[in-house]
C-alpha cells in the first residue's frame, strides 16, 4: 500500500526549543535534526512526512493574526500535494491558533492537526514524542477531515479546545463537546460527531488584524472603565460575564453598552465559566444586557470567539449580516 504523505508546518513553540542560559528558546534545525535521529518516525506503520520550518521560528505568545494568514497560504499551496497536515505550534496560543484556522479553511477534505508539547522532544521526559507521532499516525490512519488539536492521547475539535494546565500534560481541554479520538491500546473513536464530506470545493478565506477587546466583568468595576474602552476605535467587544451570561444591573454600564452597539460595534456575551452556554433569558441580569443589544456567545470558548470575531471582521460584512453569522455554528463551533 502507498505511504500517505503528510505535510509538517513548523512554526516554533516547546516542542523544538532548546535549553539555554535564559531558559527554552526555538533554535533553527534542532527538531528536524532531532527527529531525523529517532527511528520511530521511520517505522513502517508511520507515514511519510516533510517539515517546512518557519523562519524565524516563534514562541506562541508572539502568534498574530499575520501568522495564521501564513500557516492557511502555506497549506493551501500544498494541499493537492499532501494527504494531511500538521501545524506545529506552542501551546500559549494553540487554541487560538487551531479556532482560526477552522474558519479560515471552509470545506477541508483533509485533516490539519495541530500540536505542540510543555517539554521539548530532545529531552529525557518529553511529551512531544507521544503528541508528534500520534499526530502523524492518525493523521494518516484516521483522518478527519477539519482542524483538530492532539495532546496528551486526545484528539481535539481544534476550536472547542482551550489551554487548561500551565505546566500538565493534558494541557488542553474540550470543556463542552467530547473529544474526537482517543488514543489507547487502540485508537477508540469517542465522539459522535458525523465526519461529513464537503461536496464543494476547498475555500481558504482571509483573516487580518481586527480592533477587538475582552472585558473581564467582577464585582464594582467602575463603568467609566467601559466607557473610555468603548471611546477606543474598537469594532468589537467580548465580555466576560458571570455564570449563564449575567452582569451587574449597574444603568450607566448598561447605557454605554447600549450606545456603542448602537453605533455598530459587535458586543458579545461570552461566560466566564469554562463549561455551559449563554442564556440571556436565564435571569433579569441576563436579560439587560440582550436588551441593551449584547449578542450572545453561546456555548464557544473565548478562544473561539475571539478567532470568529477576526475572521467575520476580515469579510467585511454589514453589521446585522456580522452578527447573524457570529451567532450560527460555522464549523461545529457551538450548539
Ligand atoms: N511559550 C511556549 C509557546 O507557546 C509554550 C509552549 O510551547 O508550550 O510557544
Amino acid at each position: 500500500m502507498m505511504k500517505k504523505r503528510i505535510y509538517i508546518a513548523y512554526t516554533g513553540g516547546t516542542i523544538g526549543m532548546k535549553p539555554s542560559a535564559s531558559g527554552f528558546v526555538p533554535v533553527e534545525g534542532y527538531l528536524t535534526e532531532t527527529i531525523a535521529n529517532m527511528p520511530d518516525f521511520y517505522h513502517d506503520d508511520m507515514p511519510e512526512f516533510v517539515i517546512n520550518e518557519y523562519s524565524p521560528l516563534i514562541d506562541s505568545a508572539n502568534v498574530s493574526p499575520e501568522v495564521w494568514q501564513t500557516i492557511a497560504h502555506d497549506i493551501e499551496e500544498n494541499y493537492d500535494a499532501f494527504d494531511g497536515f500538521i501545524v506545529l505550534h506552542g501551546t500559549d496560543t494553540m487554541s487560538y491558533t487551531a479556532s482560526a484556522l477552522s474558519f479560515v479553511f471552509e470545506n477541508l477534505t483533509k485533516p490539519i492537526i495541530i500540536t505542540g508539547s510543555q517539554i521539548p522532544l530532545s529531552q529525557l521526559r518529553t511529551d512531544a514524542r507521544i503528541n508528534l507521532l500520534n499526530s502523524l499516525y492518525i493523521a494518516a490512519h484516521h483522518p478527519i477531515n477539519e482542524v483538530c488539536l492532539f495532546f496528551n492521547n486526545q484528539l481535539f475539535r481544534g476550536n472547542r479546545t482551550t489551554k487548561q494546565y500551565a505546566d500538565g500534560f493534558d494541557a488542553f481541554v474540550s470543556p463542552n463537546v467530547a473529544p474526537l479520538l482517543e488514543a489507547g491500546i487502540e485508537i477508540k473513536k469517542l465522539s459522535k460527531l458525523p465526519n461529513v464530506m464537503p461536496k464543494e470545493a476547498l475555500k481558504v478565506h482571509s483573516i487580518k488584524v481586527q480592533s477587538i477587546a475582552i472585558l473581564h466583568l467582577f464585582p464594582g468595576l467602575n463603568w467609566l472603565v467601559l466607557d473610555n474602552l468603548l471611546k477606543s476605535p474598537l469594532q468589537a467587544l467580548v465580555i466576560l460575564t458571570y455564570g449563564v451570561g449575567n452582569a451587574q444591573q449597574d444603568e450607566q454600564l448598561l447605557d454605554t453598552l447600549k450606545r456603542a452597539s448602537e453605533r455598530g460595534i459587535v458586543i458579545v456575551n461570552c461566560s466566564q465559566c469554562l463549561k455551559g452556554a449563554v442564556n440571556m433569558q436565564g435571569y433579569a441580569t441576563g436579560h439587560a444586557l440582550s436588551e441593551a443589544g449584547v449578542i450572545s456567545g453561546a456555548d464557544m470558548t473565548t478562544e473561539t470567539v475571539i478567532a470568529k470575531l477576526y475572521y467575520l471582521l476580515s469579510q467585511s460584512l454589514p453589521y446585522k449580516e456580522l452578527v447573524t453569522l457570529f451567532q450560527r455554528d460555522l464549523r461545529g463551533e457551538l450548539g
